[in-house]
């Protein structure tokens, strides 16, 4: 495996209170990833493995409430990596420009990247007050940040609202952008010569309330591998030919975990020691991480055709890596989905 993803939740803070937000317990009382020696260590040496295609900053909560760790993890880098901070760009937006700023000369330093990956749906724009999508193009294409690029992420059914929104809202800051469509999870957003990704994903567990129009899980997984042009499994999706890579997940609290396979903790970044090749020895030894990360897995499913539960949780459920956290509360579940 190569090309892996290393994700890291920096917090559980936030005040924005989207209604199908999945952390939202943690919200109000929850903790912000403070960097121990040993984590930083560990942090180091996944960061700047050759074989990390990206790391991804973000939380249960919104990451701009702890811009200060996420400076501290841009400073492990040894150079040539590629970020990525997934964001509501809630701040008004001159703090938001120290941020951007701070985040540029920081990358710029080490020839790294950051990409700013901006939430462009209706749940998140009506709740942010100094809305940060055109203020931020407007000022990538007046200042030139070196190292920053942006692009655009929706949970909305409504692909057009979207597109809508973000040529408006452009316009508003005196830009002239368009939208062409790319595939059945992407569009680009066009300004000038400029060209930005908005990328939808399916809102997971829509309520009863929410809008028709969310894909199920079929068809979830099968625009997903319309994308990569392979079979879908879990850990990180590289398109064909490539080979795919780990998905690994490191909590605010430093617990470690393959996305999506939350049954099995690999450790704790403040307490273990971590490395690429250890957690490589770790897929190979786990049947289960094993099997999710090398079969299909609308194959593994379908062997649970006849279990009444499974079913209830694969109608309901529109997300693998979701369907795989709700079928680890139930006794034996996934050790029948991965039975030989
Ligand atoms: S901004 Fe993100 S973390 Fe905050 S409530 Fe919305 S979905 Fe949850």
């Amino acid at each position: 495996m190569k090309g892996h993803l290393l994700y890291i939740d920096i917090t559980q803070i936030c005040g924005i209170g989207c209604p199908f937000c999945m952390y939202a317990d943690k919200h109000k009382s929850g903790i912000k990833m403070t960097l121990s020696h040993q984590a930083a260590e560990n942090l180091t040496s996944l960061i700047n493995s050759p074989e990390v295609k990206r790391i991804s900053v973000s939380g249960e909560g919104e990451p701009l409430n702890n811009i200060e760790t996420f400076h501290q993890i841009l400073s492990l880098s040894r150079g040539n990596k590629a970020f990525e901070f997934i964001t509501s760009g809630f701040l008004p937006h001159d703090r938001l420009q120290t941020f951007y700023e701070a985040t540029s000369a920081l990358v710029a330093s080490k020839n790294d990247t950051c990409n700013i990956r901006l939430s462009s749906d209706s749940h998140h724009i009506e709740r942010i007050k100094h809305r940060p999508h055109g203020f931020s193009i407007s000022f990538l294409r007046e200042h030139k940040p070196a190292g920053l690029t942006f692009s655009f992420r929706s949970v909305d059914t409504d692909r057009a609202f979207t597109g809508l929104y973000l040529v408006d809202e452009l316009a508003r800051h005196g830009l002239d952008a368009s939208i062409v469509r790319q595939s059945m999870l992407e569009d680009q957003l066009v300004v000038g010569e400029m060209r930005f990704s908005v990328e939808y994903k399916n809102l997971v567990l829509p309520a009863t309330d929410a809008p028709s129009g969310y894909l199920n899980l079929q068809q979830y997984v099968c625009a997903i591998e319309e994308k990569v042009l392979k079979r879908f499994t879990l850990g990180s999706l590289n398109k064909a030919p490539l080979d795919n890579g780990m998905d690994v997940t490191v909590k605010p609290n430093g617990d470690v975990f393959f996305y999506g396979i939350e049954s099995e903790r690999l450790g704790n970044i403040h307490t273990d020691p971590f490395s690429w090749q250890q957690l490589s020895q770790r897929v190979a030894d786990s049947p289960l991480i094993r099997t999710l990360y090398t079969k299909p897995f609308m194959d593994l499913v379908t062997r649970l055709q006849d279990d009444e539960r499974a079913q209830s949780i694969l109608n309901r459920v529109n997300n693998p890596y979701w369907v795989v956290k709700a079928m680890a509360g139930h006794d034996g579940m996934l050790d029948r989905m991965i039975a030989p």
